[in-house]
């Protein structure tokens, strides 16, 4: 350390501190990085890698970028997983002594970046604080661009799910011992970890005093509840160390319970499709993507944080359902609505802009225009025949004071940069207006004294030219000076190879007012500027909740859009446990194909009769998207969406779990019979008997027999243990027995229609069991060379012939022994499940003690064994 240069030293003294971030180090024009540092980002970047003399023995690996194109490369470096330190120089290099003092002045991380090409505009950018306090744990999650913060306490084992629903992309987080859930979670949804988050050392209460006022803290009585009190505390502290400023766009907390939503597990999510398709991961394909009819960024990035939270309260619900209802059938309203918001630009992320100090001129007028049309869409609201809707424009604030100041000081059209003039209005200051005449009067003084000095001289050529050394200077060409007689008060300057550049005391005059004006007014109009913005932020409270407004105004006429575009239905809402759905279709496959060709389906479920239902049919015939539909109708009506049905009622529910088997689990190629078993499990310990339950084949991934066996057991501890309202597709033809020996459950089966060697699907659910896989026909469907066909048809004859899978059961080996599922005698079957029971008691009476048993202990070993006989029923003993 020694002998190193006192630059370096500087820099080795300034990168302790932020080990973990790329520092950019500025020298001069450009930003250097030194070291690993430098390693990386020539890799990442693809820029040279130089060396530079450091006082080692060694020079130090550096490579640079420019200032003035720094923006791309960050977001390059944040793209590709890193932080980056920005370290300034933070006094002036000509009047400093020795090394220009340097610092840090902000960190940039993808959940606290501010640039536009990193940020989806649809989306919130969280950054996410978990604080573990025994086995509870406080999560806060704040998006800095619009100062939207949430908290909540969870329990450990749901942080997954929690995570799932805010999709944050950076996450600190106060214990290690949470490293090894986050890892996975974090590589899947690209999430940036923050291992060893030193934000949680000190843990201050003074900084929640910083950001918000005694009394409001004192309101959400925050103090006291520890674990979001020290997850707060943690996340302001890593947004204040990276951002190095207090910023009052963040002003709120949204405290919440996760029972206040519907609970919704990763695998639902993905499963569902809510916001990204199952294979690619994109928007489009999904049920976001066919609701999504918003016009303002704010509001998609609120119909975003509905699809993520559906509400599990009625009223709730109810109220977003009248709300659309009254807009929906409204064609001129809708469009009035739509066509105001259009012009509305990203109003949170501007505010954002102006708290972070990084709005820009032009920004400034996005803003004025959009504050504009508030007052526009206030009276469309007023002047509509609605009863609910009328209401919400009341708390409109129209924001005049704030338009009128930009308005009179900002230019329409001003430049984006904030040094270089061309920001201020001339009629707003009269400094700006005489120091902007002289500026413009100068050029017109220099065009005259060209045009004159032409006739002077008569040199046609003549021209008065500007560079930064010389100032203006008069140009004329060596063959015009062979020629012609230069005046006596022209000053030689400068000479070309080609020309001679002159200057004389008139233009030197003019020239330094000129420039002496052009310097003033950009300092006065970056001052102007500055202190318009201040004015503004002071403001920004104001113009946040107009903001929240005019989101909550989007979304909901986007439902009403979509409600009345694509045919929906306004649900009616219970708490009796009961589904009815007449004629329901998937949301997103009817986009695909168009409502004309999918063929509608009714659903009835309820907590009694019709709890659960074992859907069979061949492949392709319909199962899968059928009980997504039930699922996402369900979720739609919770969500406050009107749904795709010509009729629903639909029950509230606590919580919606869809599981798909192995073999149709194509996403992350990771799918092994234990993922499958282990989200079964899952769900058994977590649905209750207001859950609805989704089980597309489950029990595939593993040989026939032990496949039917858990089937069949799973289906019986639903309908016995949790009493959920269920639908289950299987291939096993066998689970159709159930439906006879338990009152709860009913069969379904999707209709197909055989026409000679052919079958044609006719996508609609029907009561009973199918005995059929058609596997063959729809191999046929496929395409598969005709041979395979001819010889599959001859093979499967065979075997149906022989029975051969009845000869190669392992009797000892599976659960139920003694089993031939392939046969056609229904009566037969049941008979030998039975057996399986029979034979467990049987089991269970040689397996007694009875030397030492009580003879009471033996009376009641006896009752009980009489009791499970008698549940089997005699007929068959
Ligand atoms: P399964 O789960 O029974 O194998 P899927 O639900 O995957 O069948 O459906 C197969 C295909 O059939 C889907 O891709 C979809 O295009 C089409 N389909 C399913 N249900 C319908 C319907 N109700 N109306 C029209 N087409 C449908
Ligand atoms: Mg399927």
């Amino acid at each position: 350390m020694k002998k190193v240069t006192p630059m370096m030293r500087q820099y080795l003294e300034i990168k302790k501190n932020y080990k973990d971030s790329i520092l950019f180090f500025r020298l001069g024009d450009f930003y250097e990085m030194f070291f690993e540092d430098a390693i990386i980002a020539s890799r990442v970047l693809e820029i040279a890698l130089t060396g530079r003399d450091c006082g080692l023995e060694e020079r130090a690996p550096m490579c640079g970028v420019p200032y003035h194109s720094s923006n791309s490369y960050i977001s390059k470096l944040i793209e590709n997983g890193y932080k980056v330190a920005i370290c300034e120089q933070v006094e002036d290099p000509s009047t400093s002594k020795g090394i220009v003092k340097r610092e840090v002045i902000r960190v940039i991380s993808p959940g606290t970046v501010m640039e536009e090409n990193l940020l989806d505009n649809k989306k919130n950018n969280y950054l996410m604080s978990i604080y573990k306090n025994n086995d509870k744990l406080g999560v806060s999650y704040i998006d800095i661009t619009t100062g939207d913060c949430y908290a909540t306490i969870i329990e450990e084992q749901n942080l997954i799910e929690e995570i799932a629903k805010v999709q944050p992309r950076e996450i600190i987080y106060s214990d290690d011992v949470l490293n090894q859930k986050l890892d996975k979670i974090s590589i899947l949804n690209n999430i940036y970890l923050n291992k060893k988050s030193s934000c949680y050392y000190s843990l201050d209460e003074d900084i929640l005093f910083k950001y918000f006022t005694k009394e409001y803290i004192e309101k959400l009585n925050l103090l006291n509840t520890v674990e979001i009190k020290y997850s707060l505390i943690g996340l302001l502290n890593y947004i204040f160390n990276t951002q190095k400023q207090i910023t009052s766009n963040i002003n709120n907390i949204n405290i919440y319970k996760s029972k206040d939503y519907m609970s919704i597990d990763i695998f639902t999510r993905t499963n569902l499709e809510l916001t990204q398709t199952l294979r690619n991961k994109q928007k489009k394909g999904s049920l976001l993507y066919v609701l999504d009819k918003t016009n303002t960024a704010m509001g998609g990035r609120l119909l975003r944080k509905w699809i993520e939270q559906p509400l599990v309260n009625k009223e709730k619900i109810e109220k977003r359902l009248n709300l659309i209802e009254e807009i929906k059938d409204n064609f001129n309203l809708r469009e009035d609505i739509s066509e105001e918001l259009k012009n509305i630009y990203d109003i949170e992320r501007l505010c954002g802009k102006i708290a972070f100090e990084k709005i820009n001129p032009k920004e400034m007028i996005s803003l004025k225009e959009s504050i504009e049309k508030i007052p526009n869409v206030k009276n469309i609201l007023l002047n509509s025949d609605t009863k609910h809707i009328k209401s919400l424009a009341n708390e409109i604030d129209e924001l005049k004071d704030i338009h009128l100041l930009i308005d009179n000081s900002i230019l329409n059209e001003p430049s984006i940069t904030l040094k270089d003039g061309n920001i201020i209005k001339s009629s707003f200051d009269e400094r700006v207006k005489n120091l902007r005449e002289l500026t413009t009067n100068g050029t017109y003084l220099i065009k005259e004294i060209e045009t004159r000095e032409k006739e002077k001289t008569g040199i046609k050529s003549l021209k008065i030219g500007f560079n930064k050394v010389f100032g203006y200077y008069i140009e004329i060409t060596k063959a015009n000076l062979k020629q012609f007689q230069v005046p006596s008060n022209y000053i030689r300057k400068q000479t070309l190879s080609n020309s001679e550049r002159f200057i004389t005391d008139e233009l030197k005059q003019i020239e330094e007012k000129i420039l002496n004006a052009e310097e003033k007014i950009k300092e006065l109009e970056y001052e102007l500027f500055i202190n318009i913005r201040t004015e503004v932020y002071k403001n920004i409270n104001r113009i946040q909740k107009v903001a929240k407004i005019i989101a909550y105004i989007d979304v909901l006429n986007c439902f009403a859009k979509v409600a009345y575009e694509n045919n929906y239905c306004k649900p009616n809402i219970n708490t009796s446990g009961k589904l009815s759905i007449l004629n329901g279709r998937h949301p997103v496959v009817e986009s695909i194909i168009g409502e004309e060709n999918f063929v509608p389906n009714d659903t009835e479920l309820d907590t009694d009769n019709f709890k659960i239902g074992i859907i069979t049919g061949p492949n392709m015939a319909g199962k899968s998207t059928y009980m997504r539909q039930v699922s996402l109708i369900t979720l739609l009506a919770h969500i406050g969406s009107f749904v795709p049905a010509q009729n629903a009622d639909i029950p509230i529910v606590d919580r919606i779990f869809t599981r798909v088997g192995a073999s149709d689990d194509l996403s992350q190629g990771q799918s092994t019979f234990m993922v499958e078993m282990t989200e079964v499990s899952h769900i058994l310990k977590n649905a209750t008997k207001n859950s609805l339950v989704i089980l597309d084949e489950i029990g595939r991934g593993t040989s026939t027999y032990d496949g039917l066996s858990l089937a069949w057991a799973i289906v019986e501890y639903i309908n016995e243990k949790i009493g959920c309202k269920t639908l289950f597709a299987t291939h096993y033809h066998e689970l159709t027995e159930l439906e006879n020996k338990f009152k709860g459950i009913k069969n379904y089966c999707v209709a197909v229609e055989e026409k000679g060697e052919d079958i044609i699907f006719l996508r609609k659910i029907i009561r009973g069991g199918s005995d059929q896989s058609y596997g063959i026909h729809v191999a046929k469907l496929a395409n598969l060379p005709c041979e395979i066909i001819k010889r599959a048809n001859e093979i499967l004859k065979d075997l149906e012939k022989n029975d051969i899978i009845e000869k190669n059961i392992n009797s000892s080996e599976v659960a139920i022994t003694n089993q031939n599922f392939s046969d056609k005698n229904e009566e037969l079957k049941q008979i030998n499940f039975l057996n399986y029971e029979k034979e467990n008691i049987l089991k269970e009476i040689k397996s007694l003690n009875i030397i030492n048993m009580t003879p009471i202990e033996a009376m009641n070993v006896l009752y009980n064994l009489q009791n499970k006989v008698k549940a089997i029923g005699d007929d068959t003993l």
